[in-house]
């Protein structure tokens, strides 16, 4: 009887360092999650970077704000910490201009800016958010300088193509069915032809 449970006990052994083997194969590679709030949906549904292939952006539909208030509301939210990639001021909040990276960019981490049915933009899609009320007033000049610096740039670094630059509202499901996603944003008072070479 002895020599059975032992014999059991060196099979699971076994079992478990071969499903360890197979499942590290499976990685990209390392994963820096250094955020604390691992516990809700959207946090566990990202993925680790694989290759950005889109551009989205979006604006905050709020008359202020910064990268510290986006996050306090959208970790309350569940989104896991601020669901964008950069941050572009208005002067209410941040600088006029001023551009900010998030820990979803310093990490390399996949976005939560879309929603769960055009999920491929989050995974591959690079989150850029205009501070203000796109809907209702003009981005402020030196916001759509930065906003095009910043666009140019990262088109140049990851080779994304003109035509996966989007404002939120034309990404599309993931699904063969055509649909779009169902907002305003970023607004109809961003001129998203101008990023366009
Ligand atoms: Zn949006």
């Amino acid at each position: 009887m002895k020599a059975f449970i032992q014999f059991l006990y060196f099979i699971s052994i076994f079992c478990a360092a071969s499903y360890a083997q197979n499942s590290s194969a499976q990685n990209f590679g390392p994963v820096k999650f250094s955020w604390h709030n691992h516990s809700d949906w959207y946090y566990k549904k990202s993925e680790p970077y694989q290759g950005w292939k889109y551009i989205v952006i979006h604006h905050s539909a709020t008359r202020a704000g910064s990268v510290k208030a986006f996050h306090q509301f959208h970790t309350q939210q569940g989104y896991g910490g601020i669901a964008y990639h950069f941050v572009i001021g208005n002067g209410n909040g941040m600088q006029d201009g001023e551009v900010q990276d998030t820990f979803r960019w310093q990490q390399q981490l996949s976005g939560t800016h879309v929603s769960v049915n055009a999920w491929d933009h989050n995974v591959f899609g690079i989150g850029i958010c205009l501070v203000g009320n796109l809907e209702n007033a003009l981005p402020t000049k030196a916001q759509m300088e930065a906003l095009k610096k910043l666009v140019t740039r990262l088109k140049k670094m990851y080779r994304i193509k003109s035509k996966n630059v989007f404002g939120h509202r034309q990404v599309k499901y993931d699904d063969a069915s055509g649909r779009k996603e169902q907002t305003a944003c970023p607004g109809k008072k961003l001129d998203l032809n101008s990023l366009k070479p």
